[in-house]
């Protein structure tokens, strides 16, 4: 696990390399008569349960702890399974019975539920006791008996979740687990905080390398570019280079973010909700680009469920483009991925949907 998170670590470093060269860039803005100069400041932090690597430029102080601060109270109070006092884990306590939630936590409901019925149930929030159960990126990861993959199968699925405004109900023995949006959702707060921050003039942020916000600009107008790792070389150099516009959200859900192998078998953290178990579909990652960080981060667990053929359909509902990476190391990419995609690795071979 530890060489895991290095790993991790190491690809989020390399992922802001470009944007700490721009660490030493300084540029004037003119407001009116007063001149006022824009710095750029990296920093690194942990939230969320992954590592956190921010650049902002700003014509005012550096803000960057405030931005990992932020992620952690919304991990804590609205989408941890640890924390018990967390509007989640009120949730999943509460036995079938009708509960209060804030109007923050029903509205990422109301997406996720949507998202849910679009992707004909291959994004599933109530997937929890069964992750749990899969343990897959903790200490002990295990192989469940079939039997007790039916029986938690059974108490699953996104219409057990019932909303009437703020008000939710779980079906008793359902659980709710907003892990495959939790980061996207990160994004979206941060996003709509820097909104009331003028002296902010751009920002970029990345959560793990798996999901990145992309706000304003850079003081040389340049697009902003995110690292796509190798699924098969994550260590290693990068699949390609993706440009985002200002407003603009990424997520990749990879079989190697979370893993173990077992007899030759790749057991990863994405499931298939009519089975309980990790997905084998010949995917190896899927990237998503859309205007909502949740969107994106939902998006891109539902696609790498629904697979190549299935996915298309849905990305057009939800205006995303996207690239696909395979284990034949072939890249599908829609064909507004196509104008923002630069590959790195001759190893890969570019092919439209
Ligand atoms: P991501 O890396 O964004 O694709 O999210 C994967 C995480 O979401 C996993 O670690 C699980 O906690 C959870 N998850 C796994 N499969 C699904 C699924 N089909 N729908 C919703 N959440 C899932
Ligand atoms: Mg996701």
């Amino acid at each position: 696990m530890k060489r895991k998170w290095m790993a991790g670590l190491a690809a989020c470093t390399a992922v802001a390399l470009g944007i700490l060269a721009a660490g030493i860039l300084k540029e004037t803005v003119k407001e009116s008569s007063v001149e006022k100069e824009i710095q750029a400041y990296s920093d690194t932090d942990f939230a969320m349960d992954t590592v956190v690597i921010e650049t902002m430029y700003t014509t005012g102080e550096n803000r960057n702890s405030s931005v990992g601060e932020t992620l952690r109270e919304i991990e804590q109070t609205l989408l941890s399974w640890t924390n018990q006092n967390s509007q989640v884990s009120r949730l999943n306590q509460a036995g079938g019975v009708p509960t209060e939630v804030s109007s923050q936590l029903s509205g990422y409901l109301e997406t996720s539920l949507q998202l849910s019925k679009d992707s004909d149930g291959a994004f599933d929030p109530t997937l929890g006791e069964i992750i749990r159960l899969w343990n897959i990126g903790g200490e002990n990861p295990q192989i469940p008996a079939e039997e007790e993959l039916e029986k938690l199968l059974q108490k699953s699925g996104y219409e057990k979740i019932q909303m009437e405004g703020t008000n939710v109900t779980l079906k008793e023995g359902c659980t709710l687990d907003l892990g495959a949006v939790g980061k996207g959702i990160g994004c979206d707060v941060i996003a709509k905080e820097l909104q009331n921050q003028e002296e902010i003039t751009g920002m970029i942020l990345n959560l793990g390398g798996s999901s990145v916000m992309a706000y304003g600009q850079k003081p040389d107008q340049s697009q902003w570019k995110v690292a796509l790792t190798d699924p098969r070389d994550v260590e290693g150099e990068y699949l390609g280079a993706i440009a985002l516009e200002g407003g603009e959200f990424l997520s990749t859900s990879g079989d190697y973010e979370k893993y173990f192998i077992e007899d030759g078998t790749r057991y990863h953290h994405i499931l298939d909700p009519k089975t309980g178990s990790p997905v084998h579909n010949g995917l190896t990652s899927v990237t998503i680009v859309c205007d909502s960080g949740l969107l994106a981060d939902g998006l891109s667990t539902a696609c790498f469920v629904l697979g190549l053929d299935d996915a298309l359909q849905l990305l057009e509902k939800y205006d995303a483009d996207a690239i696909f990476a395979d284990e034949e190391k072939n890249l599908y990419l829609t064909a507004g991925m196509e104008e923002r995609f630069e590959l790195l690795k001759s190893a890969y071979t570019v092919r439209a949907f």
